[in-house]
């Protein structure tokens, strides 16, 4: 099985690092291909996002991406399309998800016995839609006193979504799909998300639909999430209530997430690149190594999946080795040996 890996840059290497040990103690026989991105493929080709990289992406068709920095201001990036014309997009990892026309970014917030608080029986998945609303990157100066950004929304990729959702919970055995909005003020683009979204419920009467004021929605997320399952989201409040729930559960470095297309799917953590923490050895690598078990279970390989994630949960938990974020002590690598042992055992 040929996995794409994309170390990225910042704390990317090392969790890079220990989600590969962690996979590859699993037994399965997994051929990681290095694919070179950001600086290393300006090196190599010339562009951070070169066509070689996109098509290597493409022929593995599934991969682990780590984090990488886009700087505040300057993440614009063009990238030549195959019949010769131009896309611009406004960062890096929005570029590959673009380019690989990748859809949903399902974000996992789970809490954790022994470190979640009173949010350790949170478990809610965000589906963040990735295809456009703000993030299309439509935005311009008005000379030096103004700016202005398209926010679009389409019925084909809201639909999409909302469809995924759905079928998600089904096979999930989840009870309720969310739609998180601001129908009230955005009357036609989050008006349009919802109806998609309230539509598409109609074919799922097995499952409950509800929806929320995406401001409103926060302030029951902090203090009732329980009232939530699947939600739903356009791309900007799905990316920044991840952020939320993952605050919630403990930190960032919690929650797994994967990016799925019809042709290809990355599997990455909802947090960024920690450049604060990068190169010290002690960022926490257990959302990417969650996002590579929600990789095995997309390759088929339940067993193993559960087996990462139980091994996980039992050394956070039982066995209290947790990183500096989480208010332990153990680096990376220490944290990654205890759940190596873990998993071993369980796998027997
Ligand atoms: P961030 O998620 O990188 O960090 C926010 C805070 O959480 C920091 O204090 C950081 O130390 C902590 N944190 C994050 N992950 C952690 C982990 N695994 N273990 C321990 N602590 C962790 O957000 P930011 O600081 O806003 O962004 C940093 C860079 O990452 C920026 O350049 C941003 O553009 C980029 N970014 C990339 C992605 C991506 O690759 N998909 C996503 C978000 C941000």
């Amino acid at each position: 099985m040929k996995v794409g890996v994309l170390k990225g840059n910042g704390i990317g290497p090392e969790i890079t690092a220990a989600t590969l040990q962690v996979l590859e103690a699993t037994g399965l026989q997994l051929e990681w291909v290095h694919i070179p991105i950001a600086e290393e493929a300006v090196e190599l080709y010339g562009h951070p996002l070169a066509p070689q990289v996109v098509q290597a992406l493409e022929e593995v068709k599934v991969a682990i991406k780590a984090p990488l920095i886009v700087n505040k201001g300057q993440g614009r990036i063009t990238c030549i399309q195959k019949d010769g014309s131009e896309m611009t997009y406004p960062s890096l990892n929005n570029a590959i998800r673009r380019e690989l026309r990748l859809f949903v970014n399902p974000r996992l917030l789970r809490g954790f016995e022994g470190v979640s608080g009173r949010h350790t029986d949170m478990n809610v998945v965000v589906m963040r839609e990735i295809t456009e609303d703000m993030y299309i990157g439509w935005e311009h100066r008005i000379g030096e006193v103004a700016a202005q950004a398209i926010k679009l929304i389409t019925r084909e990729a809201s639909t999409r979504v909302a469809r995924f959702s759905f079928d998600y919970a089904r096979k999930n055995g989840r009870k309720r799909v969310t739609c998180f909005h601001k129908a009230n003020v955005l009357n036609f683009t989050d008006g349009l998300f919802l109806q998609c979204a309230s539509e598409v419920a109609k074919e799922y009467p097995d499952i409950a639909f509800d929806d929320y004021m995406v401001d409103a929605a926060c302030y029951h997320l902090v203090k009732e999430p329980q009232r939530f399952d699947v939600v739903i989201a356009p791309n900007q409040y799905g990316d920044i209530v991840s952020d939320l729930g993952a605050g919630l559960i403990g930190s960032l470095g919690l929650a797994p997430g994967a990016n799925i297309g019809e042709k290809a799917a990355v599997f990455e953590a909802s947090h960024g690149a920690a450049p604060d923490i990068a190169g010290r050895g002690i960022a926490n690598p257990v959302a990417l190594l969650l996002s590579g078990a929600l990789m095995l279970e997309h390759l088929g390989h339940q067993k193993e999946a559960q087996a990462v994630v139980n091994a996980t949960r039992a050394t956070l938990g039982a066995d209290g080795i947790r990183t500096r974020d989480l208010g332990g002590t153990a680096s990376t690598q220490q944290l990654t040996d205890a759940i190596i042992a873990r998993l071993v055992q369980e796998l027997e």
